[in-house]
C-alpha cells in the first residue's frame, strides 16, 4: 500500500511586531482565520520582525497573547523572519544570478520620495550611480505579470514596473519585506492570502518576484480597510486590542460584526470558543465584496 501525502491549503497571518494588536490587524486576522477553517485549511502565524529599528521589544508576545486570549489557534510552531535570513540571501543570489537585482545607491532624497514605496525611474540598473552603500533592488520591468483576479476586489490590473523596481534589500542590509513575504509565502506553502486592501500595490511586486523565483502564486482576497466612524484613517494607538479579562467574547462579537458576519442575537454571551464554532461554520467572504471599508464603532 502507498501512502499518499496530502499537504493541505494554507492560510496565514504575518503581523509585524511593531506595537500592540489593533482593531484593523486584528480584523485582518480574524477573516484570513475564517477563511483558512472554513476551507479546512491550515493557518499559520509569522511574525515579520525584519524591520529592526521599528520592531517594539515584547510586541510579538503581547500580540501572540491577546490572540489566544481571543481563542485563535494556529499550526505549527509561530515562525520568526528574523531566524529564516539564509532563506531570503539564497533567494536574492538567486535573482542576482538571473540578472534580476542590483546594486542602488539612491537615497529617498535622491529619489524624491518619503518611503521605499514605488516611484524609482531605475537610475542604477547599469551601475550604482555614486559610491557608497547600497541597496539591492528588483527588475520588476523583466517578470511582468498580467492581472490577477482578486477574491474580493475582482480584476486587478496593476502594472508592477509601473511601480518601480522595489528595493529587496535596504542600503542598511536589512531584508525587505517585499522579498521575505514572497520566499515566506512560497516556502510555507501559504495557499490563500487575506490581508487589508493597503497592501495591493505590494501584491503586484509579490507576484513579479514569484514568477522571478518560480513559486506558485497565492489565492488573494483583499480585505476594505476598517475606518473611524467619519471614514477616516483607523487610528491604530487609539484602537489597540488588550486581552482584558472578561472583554474576549465582546472584542470577537465586535469583529465578526465588522467582517459583516452577523450571529445571531443569542450568541453573543456565548464563550469565544462558541462564536468562532459559529462564525467558522458560516464564514462568507462574499458578505464584504462591493464593501468599500469597514467603520468602527
Ligand atoms: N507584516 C505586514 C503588516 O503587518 C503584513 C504582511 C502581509 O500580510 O503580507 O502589514
Amino acid at each position: 500500500m502507498t501512502a499518499t501525502t496530502v499537504i493541505a491549503d494554507a492560510g496565514r497571518f504575518a503581523p509585524s511586531p511593531t506595537g500592540a494588536l489593533h482593531l484593523g490587524s486584528l480584523t485582518t486576522a480574524a477573516a484570513s482565520f475564517l477563511d483558512a477553517r472554513h476551507g479546512g485549511s491550515r493557518w499559520l502565524l509569522r511574525m515579520e520582525d525584519l524591520d529592526t529599528p521599528r520592531t517594539v521589544p515584547g510586541a510579538a508576545d503581547q500580540i501572540l497573547r491577546t490572540l489566544e486570549f481571543l481563542g485563535f489557534t494556529w499550526d505549527g510552531a509561530v515562525t520568526y523572519q528574523s531566524q529564516r535570513l539564509e532563506l531570503y540571501r539564497d533567494a536574492i543570489a538567486r535573482l542576482e544570478a538571473a540578472g534580476l537585482a542590483y546594486a542602488c545607491s539612491c537615497t529617498r532624497r535622491d529619489i524624491g520620495a518619503t518611503d521605499d514605496a514605488g516611484g524609482y525611474a531605475g537610475t542604477c540598473r547599469s551601475g550604482p550611480a555614486k559610491a557608497g552603500p547600497t541597496a539591492i533592488r528588483f527588475r520588476a520591468d523583466l517578470r511582468p505579470v498580467g492581472p490577477f483576479i482578486d477574491r474580493l476586489q475582482g480584476p486587478v490590473d496593476i502594472d508592477a514596473s509601473a511601480l518601480g523596481d522595489p528595493i529587496i534589500r535596504r542600503r542598511d542590509g536589512l531584508y525587505a519585506y517585499q522579498l521575505a513575504v514572497v520566499v515566506d509565502d512560497a516556502d510555507q506553502g501559504i495557499t490563500d492570502v487575506v490581508r487589508g486592501s493597503d497592501l495591493l500595490p505590494s501584491t503586484c511586486w509579490q507576484r513579479s518576484l514569484q514568477r522571478a523565483l518560480s513559486y506558485p502564486e497565492p489565492r488573494y482576497a483583499h480585505l476594505p480597510l476598517v475606518c473611524e466612524p467619519d471614514g477616516s484613517k483607523l487610528s491604530k494607538s487609539a484602537r489597540g486590542v488588550e486581552p482584558l479579562p472578561g472583554t474576549a467574547s465582546a472584542q470577537l462579537w465586535r469583529v465578526l460584526s465588522l467582517l459583516r458576519q452577523s450571529p445571531p442575537a443569542e450568541l453573543r454571551p456565548a464563550p469565544v470558543a462558541e462564536l468562532w464554532t459559529w462564525a467558522i461554520a458560516h464564514w462568507r467572504l462574499g458578505s464584504l465584496r462591493g464593501v468599500a471599508s469597514l467603520p468602527a464603532d
